[in-house]
């Protein structure tokens, strides 16, 4: 009987995850992809191009774009663009999803990955801080969003949004980031009801992941957890798969998952063990 259980149980975990992407879906598909510069946006960007994506992508520095563009055309990609913005400028996000229609002629995935430098450390009280890194890893979001919902209705397109543990959970050292986080959660999972109320077929993908082994968190975070650092180019992967599949949610890694659902269970306990995973005296 217990094995009877087990197998059962093991069976409907092996459907609820099973790949159902398929990479044709993303041959020719037109990509607005912010953060692509470096880290997993970058990882992102190499991923599209082997798919035989069309790609704008977009960050501060000009230098690292123009490389990762060249890099996207060896790869694969059908054709790729860059444009360089600031998404602490509220006039950024409109512009860049002009020149992405302008380029592209219309848009499938519209995928929101960068954020804006915070340090990891305890809460200084600086308010200045959290307002601007609420505009870029926030209110950028919203207005990428906005100027992109009826180019992406057209297309019955994605819109992928890259969050974090940090956005579900609440930990230390990262408090702005973390409200910016929580913030996407709440815009873009109200968002995802309005959409389906009004019967619009654009799908809203949030991914949470866990500690990513991109050359800025692992410095940030060096000597200040005690966690393994998960690969970009896997996150990366799984993001854009979530956006293929139309998921509602992705987890990288998927335990996080678990994680997440067993939040509310014990607080108490949860803080402890949160806890345990940072260095107090190092931040
Ligand atoms: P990185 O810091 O490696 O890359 C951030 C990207 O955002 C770069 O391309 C950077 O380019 C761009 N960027 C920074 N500031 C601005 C700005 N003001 N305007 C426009 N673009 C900007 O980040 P990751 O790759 O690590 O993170 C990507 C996503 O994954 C984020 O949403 C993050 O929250 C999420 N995530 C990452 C984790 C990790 O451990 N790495 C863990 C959990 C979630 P440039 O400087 O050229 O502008």
């Amino acid at each position: 009987k217990v094995l009877c259980t087990a197998g059962i149980i093991v069976g409907l975990l092996a459907f609820f995850w099973r790949d159902t992407f398929n990479p044709d879906s993303i041959s020719g598909a037109r990509v607005l992809l912010t953060g692509a510069s470096a880290g997993i946006g970058e990882q992102m960007a190499y991923h599209y191009s082997r798919f035989g994506a069309e790609i704008v992508l977009t960050a501060r520095r000009e230098t690292l774009l123009q490389k990762v563009t060249e890099k996207c055309l060896q790869l694969g990609a059908k054709k790729v663009f860059y444009i360089q913005a600031d998404m602490s400028s509220p006039q950024a996000p409109e512009k860049v999803v002009q020149f992405a229609l302008q380029k592209l002629g219309g848009l499938d995935h519209l995928v929101l990955n960068h954020i804006g430098g915070t340090p990891f450390q305890m809460w200084d009280g600086d308010v200045e801080h959290t307002r601007w890194l609420m505009q870029v890893n926030f209110l950028s979001y919203v207005a990428l969003a906005s100027a992109a919902l009826p180019i992406l209705a057209e297309s019955k397109g994605s819109l992928i949004v890259v969050s974090s543990l940090t956005g579900k959970i609440s930990t230390p050292f990262t408090i702005s980031y973390s409200a910016t986080k929580f913030a996407l959660d709440g815009f873009f999972s109200s968002l995802r009801h309005e959409l389906a109320m009004q019967k619009q077929d654009v799908c809203i993908t949030l991914c949470i992941l866990g500690l990513i082994d991109t050359e800025m968190a692992l410095e940030k975070t060096r000597g200040k957890v005690y966690m393994s650092a998960y690969p970009a180019a896997e996150a990366a992967l799984t993001i854009i798969k979530g956006g293929a599949t139309r998921a509602r949610e992705v987890f990288y890694p998927w335990w996080l998952e678990l994680l997440c659902h067993l939040r509310d269970w014990f607080p108490n306990q949860r803080d402890v063990v949160i806890q345990s995973f940072y260095n107090y005296t190092s931040a």
